[in-house]
């Protein structure tokens, strides 16, 4: 396996006090894997105390010390968070160990893991220690318990969403009573905390495997976010649509980027849908609203899930504006662009895209427009035309020398300016905005 050079030598310091001391858990499946280890987890027989005495030397944090855990700092940005060997026993709340045991031996750390992959150590001194064949089930691409699945999971529900959120991240397949026990646990979900719910969701969101994840674990999924039961099965009625609303969903998720705030806005696009049916005389069904529908669904589940602000503010743009009419026509789209910035427009074309290819595929056509959209779209934000007031040639100081009194009124002459340019009514030059101003000034009584 490879260490780095940091990593060796925390292990090296921790030998030379006499203790044993390994590397475990996601770095060494992800090394076996050939994938990227993005952090370090270390195991030893030193107690937290020791550790600290043994890195006073170093930057340590000793925020987890009550649970074993001493995270050492160094060259400067990289941290290791070093674990005393634990067992852990009595989960009263199915969530946090009552009280955090001490393990006497490596293998017996091991047995409290939740997954065999993430149950193998490893130092220089001692090779791999995988006492539960968690090597050869990573090269099966297989998650399984370590012990019995039903009494893992009830410790912990939150091993259950861990089991289907590595399931799609690593994309590999449940063995069979660890996938029959996560079913079975799938309704046990409540009471966990919504911060690891929601960051769970969000690793399996943009996993590789997330189509068959979705389609394999509705139950969990609808569990966990409850506001998807409302699509699960639901028989849209409609001739452009050849899946029920939750496989439609799951395609959409699949088909764009893997980039958390396009999956979310996939998977809570159209939530909405089923509240907002009307049937037609020949019983074709309608949702004529359903993008608002949805974003209050898409806001109120955020929300619930404790999503950052900022994450939870452009997923329901993304949400209401997902049905969107985009014609391939210059001024509209330069109109579009222009109130909602060019990262948005293209955001909402790749999420346009994705719900186009999870509908019938008779209806793919509807992509030639969407392509049509995009290169006109490119072209205006590679032309450098002005498209926010920051780009016009005047500013608010020409406003007030025009005789505006600083306020809000400057505001919104110069949004008027901005918009004469954007509609091509007149050019971005210098003399003839001053000129459109005054007569916006003049109109205003100002
Ligand atoms: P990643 O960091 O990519 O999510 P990881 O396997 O490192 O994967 P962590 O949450 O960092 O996951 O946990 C580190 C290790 O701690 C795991 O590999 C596993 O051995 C153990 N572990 C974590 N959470 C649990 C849990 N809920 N129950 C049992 N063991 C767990
Ligand atoms: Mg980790």
């Amino acid at each position: 396996m490879f260490i780095p050079e940091g990593i060796a030598r925390i292990l090296q310091k921790l030998e030379d006090n006499g203790y044993e001391a390994y590397v475990v858990g996601g770095a060494v499946r992800d090394d076996i894997m050939g994938r990227k280890v993005n952090d370090y987890d270390i195991t030893t027989s030193a107690p937290a105390d020791e550790t600290e005495r043994i890195f006073k030397d170093e930057t340590v944090a000793t925020l987890g010390k009550k649970f074993g855990t001493v995270t050492v700092i160094f060259d400067g940005n990289m941290s290791a968070e070093v674990t005393t060997f634990r067992s852990e026993t009595g989960y009263a709340d199915g969530r946090h160990p009552d009280d955090v045991a001490y393990a006497e031996t490596i293998e017996e750390d091991l047995s409290r893991r939740d997954f065999t992959m993430n149950a193998i150590a490893y130092s220089e001194k001692t090779g791999y220690i995988d006492p539960f064949g968690g090597i050869g089930d990573i090269n099966a691409k297989t998650i399984k318990c370590v012990g019995t699945p039903e009494r893992r999971f009830n410790e912990d529900r939150l091993r259950v969403l861990r089991a289907v959120r590595f399931s799609s991240q690593l994309d590999f397949e449940l063995e069979e009573e660890t996938e029959k026990a996560v079913h079975a646990f799938s309704d046990k979900l409540d009471g966990l905390s919504y911060e690891r719910v929601f960051s769970e969701i969000c690793r399996l969101l943009c996993g590789d495997g997330v189509k068959r994840v979705l389609m394999q674990y509705r139950d969990v999924m609808t569990s966990a976010v409850p506001c998807l039961q409302r699509i699960d099965g639901y028989d849209q009625n409609n001739y452009n649509h050849c899946f029920e609303l939750y496989e439609h969903t799951a395609n959409c998720v699949s088909y764009v980027a893997p980039e958390l705030h396009l999956r979310l806005a996939a998977l809570l696009h159209d939530t909405g849908k089923p509240l907002k049916r009307t049937t037609d005389n020949d019983g074709v069904s309608h949702y004529k609203g359903h993008p608002d529908a949805s974003e209050a669904i898409a806001f109120a589940t955020l929300k619930a899930l404790k999503a950052p602000n900022k994450l939870c503010d452009s997923v329901c743009k993304l949400v209401k504006y997902h049905d969107e009419r985009l014609k391939p026509e210059r001024i509209r789209i330069k109109k579009f662009l222009s109130k909602h910035g060019d990262e948005f427009f293209f955001d909402l074309l790749k999420l346009q895209k994705a719900d186009i290819l999870s509908q019938n595929p008779k209806f793919y056509y509807r992509l030639e427009n969407q392509n049509r959209v995009y290169e006109l779209a490119c072209s205006i934000v590679k032309e450098g035309t002005a498209l926010a007031v920051k780009d016009l040639m005047i500013n608010g100081d020409d406003v007030v020398s025009l005789g505006v009194k600083p306020g809000k009124t400057v505001g919104e002459i110069l949004s008027g300016v901005l918009d004469a340019v954007v509609s091509e009514k007149i050019r971005n030059d210098r003399e003839m905005l001053i000129e459109y101003a005054q007569a916006l000034i003049y109109k205003k009584g100002e």
